[in-house]
């Protein structure tokens, strides 16, 4: 399905990423029980596991919670009859190919469809991959010439696929084009890149982050060991060319769905000036029923959290709604538990709040 040479993706060689169910196999991350129907998943969604990723699973644990989010696994051939192939309605907020303008004031801008890893419960599953098309240059300029007749727009973020696969040099012109255009007054990349192969955060491109514009990366991390000590000092060097780091969660059942593993994984982002953004309700994506979880245990998690959690190193949590209304937060809903009925009723009655 993926034909295209991709080891050498960015012009850096992703040599030792495991790509099939056969190196998966011979690395000790699958058995050969599981081959047929795993085979069945490698044809339909994207497999890769970096060495860095593989590095960190413990091949004993069958539990482990960085295998889970991305060694492939049986219980992705179930589709659920409520998933969706587009769970947060990208397409039907699409003008021209490579955009995505659901908010007036911002767009995402989807340059390529690679990323370091596949994770198995990713919400463009459907999309992803790493012979997947990079958009051409005729239809980045047509992208970028969409963004550039909208005065409303004021945000460009990159995401993908993971931005941060490009070249540095088609990466640089992206940027370029972006910083040209007066009315976008701030850039965001969204990344997997600096915990999944955080050698790829090099100079060539550290060099091209580096720009006029403020410059925000959200980085992707779901577990406390996902922050090696090469990802830690992949961090610094992004904020070292400026940039502020945010951090985007998903919440996973397996994973993180407990309040100790998320406030280790907050408060050690934010001992790397990454200022936890998003805990994402995981999405309809199909095949991930098994990391799903009812949002009344979420709001649980997040209500744990709120007394024991420096305010700096809280998220806010959020579902997407499904087919494209957007994010709203839905957490930790303090008041419908009861945990602060008293404040709840005095609200009421200055009128702040109602039912
Ligand atoms: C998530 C998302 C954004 C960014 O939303 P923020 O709340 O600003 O982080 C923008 N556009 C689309 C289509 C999105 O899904």
């Amino acid at each position: 399905m993926f034909s295209q040479d991709h080891t050498r993706l960015g012009g850096i060689s992703q040599e030792g990423t495991l790509r099939t169910v056969r190196a998966l196999e011979e690395a000790g991350l699958t058995s050969p029980f599981e081959r047929e129907a795993l085979n069945h998943v490698a044809e339909r969604y994207a497999i890769a596991v970096t060495s860095h990723i593989a590095d960190l699973i413990d091949p004993q644990d069958i539990n482990d919670p960085i295998a889970r989010q991305f060694v492939p696994s049986a219980g992705e051939l179930a589709i659920a009859p409520d998933e969706l192939t587009d769970p947060i309605g990208d397409e039907t907020h699409s003008p021209v190919k490579g955009i995505v303008h659901r908010y007036p004031d911002r767009v995402l801008l989807k340059a390529l469809h690679a990323c370091p890893v596949y994770c198995r419960f990713c919400f463009r599953r459907e999309q992803v991959g790493p012979g997947g098309a990079v958009l051409s240059e005729d239809e980045l300029d047509m992208a970028i010439a969409y963004i550039r007749s909208n005065p409303a727009i004021w945000e460009v973020i990159l995401t993908g696929g993971d931005p941060l696969m490009l070249s540095p040099r088609r990466l640089g012109r992206i940027l370029d084009a972006l910083d040209a255009i007066p009315h976008v007054a701030t850039l965001r990349i969204h990344s997997r890149v600096p915990i999944a192969e955080p050698a790829r955060i090099g100079p060539a491109l550290l060099a091209v982050l580096a720009r006029r514009k403020p410059l925000w990366i959200a980085i992707h991390a779901n577990h406390p060991r996902e922050l090696t000590d090469a990802a830690r000092a992949a961090c610094r060097r992004l904020t070292q060319t400026g940039a502020t780091l945010l951090g985007q969660t998903v919440l996973l059942r397996g994973v993180n769905d407990d309040p100790t593993t998320l406030e280790t994984l907050f408060r050690a982002m934010v001992m790397e000036r990454i200022k936890p953004y998003y805990l994402h309700h995981p999405d309809l994506a199909p095949g991930t029923a098994h990391f799903r979880l009812p949002i009344a245990r979420g709001q649980a998690i997040m209500r744990a959290l709120r007394g024991r959690l420096s305010g700096l190193a809280q998220p806010t949590y959020v579902l997407d709604i499904p087919g494209g209304a957007g994010k709203v937060p839905i957490g930790p809903n303090m008041v419908e538990a009861g945990g602060v009925r008293d404040s709840a009723d005095q609200l009421h009655s200055y009128g702040q709040l109602s039912d």
